[in-house]
């Protein structure tokens, strides 16, 4: 945890080095996981800065000596950017995202870039065009997606932090199926200048961490207003009330996998012992929620990705491999795009297009995004009676590795988390650990009320997450 470190550092009972040597020896012992997609070569040199900036007594930032790994859709200068595709398979960062450079101003030492789904599309790891993760808990089973190295990379210690980014849930998602803390903040709290688009009204970068007191010290750092993100904003100061009321929306209980239902009751009721008031309610449009996703998220994928032709960014399509033979334009868009692209990255684009094109734009896109408003309307409405809303974060644990080959029983993994994409809202998972694999609490939170979502999550945590 990053306090601890720092203050071992400090009082110099370790060195930065032999900490930057020992997530590099345990990155190799455990490189069956495949968290990793490329490593950053720096790491040592950064660390030999830090430990002699403490032989000399110089006060440290807030994230000296604090490694972190970044999901590989989050841009690095000078490093690899694959987003786990093909496509972009030699792709070389020319610009630092936003975060980057505020972790990096921070101390923070990027140790590499964590696998994920292709260009974040998936809920298992599955897609990856390097291979897939595996469970650390279990290794017959997925990580989950998209963001699935870097939940890996926290459980197993690789890294002392992680970034992910969340769609539809994929921080939570794999924070929930490793068995660590995955928070995704309000839309438009934190920049995502620099973060590969999959479908930019629902896109959010966010920590993952092996405590929520990590996951706060990433997110104050992170936030804020970017020029070069016109949606972000400044969120809202902590404010929380002395009485708390949470709401359990009946929809979000509704089949679960027996465990996920028994471990869930049973953090209720310590909550409950402990004080808190909470209330059953109900949030009706919940079933539209999936669908509703499943529109506007192809529709915006399709746009995004068009730019992905081997002609701007990629290896450019006269260095390819003789395989591919380029006659004129059409090939060059049919062939590459057909051959770099994976499957369900070509059947959301295919999906998006038929969402767009002319005669059907409004039967299904416009369609949707009213429905979208009705969602925020109703999250508005359930606020006014309470304070957060307490849910599991999925309906099961992690599952097998090819169980879901039906792409639409795949899409069911998002049907808890997706709703606060929709709004926008602040969501957090935290980690019951159980005797096998984890489960998931998400705490989902008002619209720039990330720090209260935080502070609330750290009292939940402490009842619920470590007597387990
Ligand atoms: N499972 C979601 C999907 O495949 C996750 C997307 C995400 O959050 N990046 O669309």
């Amino acid at each position: 945890m990053i306090k601890d470190i720092q203050n071992k550092l400090k009082n110099k009972e370790i060195t930065c080095t032999d900490l930057a040597q020992s997530y590099l020896n345990k990155i190799k012992d455990n490189q069956d996981l495949n968290c990793f997609i490329s490593l950053s070569e720096n790491v040592l040199n950064e660390a030999k800065k830090i430990d002699e900036k403490i032989q000399k007594n110089e006060e440290l930032k807030p994230l000296d000596g604090i490694f972190i790994a970044v999901k590989d859709n989050i841009l690095v200068k000078g490093m690899y950017c694959t987003a786990a595709s093909k496509m972009l398979e030699d792709y070389i960062a020319a610009y630092d995202a936003t975060v980057i450079n505020k972790l990096k101003d921070a101390g923070a030492i990027i140790i590499g870039k964590t696998n994920m789904d292709e260009f974040a599309m998936g809920s298992s790891n599955e897609t990856s065009a390097f291979g897939k993760v595996l469970n650390p808990i279990n290794k017959e089973c997925v990580p989950g997606g998209s963001s699935g190295g870097s939940a890996c990379a926290i459980n197993k210690e690789l890294s002392t932090i992680a970034l992910g980014s969340d769609t539809a849930g994929s921080i939570r998602q794999p924070a929930c199926f490793c068995g660590v803390v995955g928070f995704k903040p309000s839309y438009g709290s934190v920049s995502r200048y620099g973060l590969i688009s999959m479908s930019s009204s629902l896109d959010q970068i966010g920590p993952i961490t092996s405590s929520v007191e990590d996951s706060e010290i990433i997110f104050n750092i992170i936030k804020g207003i970017d020029q070069n993100d016109s949606t972000t904003s400044e969120v809202k100061d902590l404010n929380l009330k002395n009485k708390i009321t949470i709401g359990l929306p009946k929809e979000y209980f509704q089949d679960l996998d027996d465990d996920v239902k028994e471990f869930m009751d049973q953090a209720i009721t310590e909550l409950k012992n402990q004080g808190f008031d909470l209330k059953e309610i109900s949030l009706p449009h919940t079933k539209y929620a999936l669908p509703c996703y499943d529109i506007i998220m192809p529709a915006e994928v399709s746009s995004n990705l068009s730019r992905y032709d081997n002609i701007r960014y990629g290896t450019h399509f006269d260095k390819l491999t003789k395989d591919i033979s380029i006659n004129d334009l059409d090939d060059v868009y049919l062939k590459i795009r057909g051959e770099k692209l994976g499957k369900e990255v070509k059947r959301r684009i295919l999906l998006g297009m038929f969402i767009l094109s002319a005669g059907y734009y409004d039967a299904y896109y416009t369609k949707a995004q009213k429905v979208r408003q009705i969602l925020i309307n109703e999250f508005e409405n359930i606020f006014k009676d309470v304070d957060f809303i307490l849910t599991p974060t999925t309906p099961t644990k992690a599952f097998r590795f090819n169980e879901k080959q039906d792409p639409v029983k795949m899409y069911q993994s998002d049907i808890l988390t997706v709703s606060a994409n929709l709004t926008g809202l602040p969501a957090i998972s935290l980690p019951v650990h159980t005797s096998d694999l984890p489960v998931g609490i998400q705490i989902i939170g008002q619209r720039f009320e990330d720090l209260n979502l935080l502070s609330i999550a750290k009292q939940i945590e402490k009842i619920c997450t470590t007597s387990n």
